[in-house]
């Protein structure tokens, strides 16, 4: 008896597991897929096409692909115009 209510409470902790896992799967899914919308939502402010990820001299950028501009984080910048002085 006591085997059997083992092995029901082992049961229990396995699907109880799955589910989180699921859930685990879910949330991640949705993630990506937020990180996927808000990349496309990146529009060139001339003619609104989506920017593209680019590496110019080792430096990391998203670009308007018709050349309207290249845009960089704030740090970025600030180290590029640091390097100048
Ligand atoms: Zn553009």
């Amino acid at each position: 008896m006591s085997d059997e209510k083992d092995r029901l409470g082992q049961r229990l902790r396995d699907v109880e597991a799955a589910r989180e896992d699921q859930w685990a799967r879910k949330r991640d899914a949705e993630l990506l897929e937020q990180m996927r919308e808000r990349l496309n939502a990146m529009l060139c402010p001339y003619c609104k096409a989506s920017l593209g990820a680019a590496s110019e001299g080792g430096v990391e950028m998203l670009k308007c692909p018709n050349d309207h501009g290249a845009w960089l984080g704030k740090k970025t910048l600030e180290r590029l115009l640091s390097r100048r002085k």
